[in-house]
C-alpha cells in the first residue's frame, strides 16, 4: 500500500465535510425513525414538514421544534429520552442497510490528500463512526465534530467553529481562507457563512436553484461530480 503523501504544511487545505445528504443518503432513514418514535406522542411528520423545517436539525433540534410546551424539567428528561430511542432504532436499521452517495469514499480520500478532513455533523457519534467504518474510510477523516459537542445545531455556526477551533490548535499553519465546507442543506450552508468559511453545496437534498439563493459558491448536482474539483482545488 502506497503512503498517503501530504502536500507541504504550509500548502494544506482543510475541507469540512457535513455529514448526512452529503455522504451518507439517510436523510430518509432520519425521517422515519422520528415518526416511529414520535408516533407515542401521537405526533407524525410529513416529509414536506421535514424538508423545508427540520432537515438540518440536530435530533435535539427537532424533538424540541415537535414537542408540546410543557415543564422544562419533564420536557428534557422526554428528549433525552426520544433522542436515545431513536439512536437506537437508527442504529440497529442503519448496520443493516446504509447507503451512501456515489463518490463519498472517493470524495474524503481526496480532500485528505490535501489537508485535514473533518466531519461537522448534527448526527450522534456513534451513528458517524459506524457509517464511516461502514465505508472503510474512517483513516480519511481527521477529526469529528457530533452532535453531542454542540449546544446550538445548524444553521448555528457553533459546529463550525468548533472544528476551526481544532483546526487552529492541530494545524495553525492553516488559514481560515484554505478551509473548505461541503454542505447539502440550506441551514449548512447558512452555518458555514455565518463561520465565514468558503463553502460548496451538493443538491442532493434541495434543489440547485433553492441552493442558488443561499449562495455557496459552487453548486454540484451531485457528489460524484465534485470528488474532481476536490483533488484540484487551490485555496
Ligand atoms: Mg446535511
Amino acid at each position: 500500500m502506497c503512503p498517503v503523501i501530504l502536500p507541504d504544511r504550509a500548502q494544506q487545505l482543510a475541507t469540512f465535510f457535513d455529514f448526512n445528504g452529503v455522504l451518507v443518503d439517510d436523510e430518509h432513514l432520519h425521517f422515519s425513525c422520528f415518526n416511529e418514535v414520535l408516533s407515542a406522542y401521537n405526533i407524525e411528520i410529513s416529509q414536506r414538514q421535514y424538508d423545508e423545517t427540520l432537515l438540518g436539525f440536530d435530533d435535539r433540534g427537532v424533538f424540541d421544534a415537535l414537542l408540546p410546551s410543557a415543564e422544562r424539567s419533564l420536557r428534557e428528561a422526554t428528549i433525552a429520552s426520544l433522542i436515545r430511542t431513536k439512536a437506537a432504532v437508527y442504529m440497529a436499521r442503519a448496520a443493516a442497510d446504509l447507503s451512501f452517495f456515489a463518490g463519498a469514499r472517493e470524495a474524503l480520500a481526496a480532500a485528505a490528500q490535501r489537508g485535514p478532513v473533518v466531519v461537522v455533523s448534527g448526527a450522534l457519534r456513534a451513528e458517524i463512526e459506524l457509517a464511516l467504518s461502514l465505508l472503510d474510510a474512517s483513516a480519511s477523516v481527521a477529526h469529528i465534530v457530533a452532535a453531542e459537542d454542540v449546544h446550538r445545531c445548524k444553521p448555528d455556526p457553533e459546529g463550525y467553529l468548533l472544528a476551526l477551533g481544532w483546526l487552529r490548535a492541530t494545524a495553525p499553519e492553516v488559514p481560515r481562507s484554505a478551509v473548505l465546507v461541503i454542505e447539502d442543506s440550506l441551514a449548512g450552508v447558512d452555518a458555514a457563512h455565518a463561520a465565514s468559511l468558503g463553502v460548496w453545496a451538493v443538491a442532493h437534498s434541495y434543489p440547485e436553484e433553492q441552493l442558488r439563493a443561499h449562495h455557496p459558491k459552487k453548486i454540484f448536482a451531485t457528489l460524484a461530480e465534485l470528488v474532481g474539483s476536490l483533488a484540484t482545488r487551490s485555496a
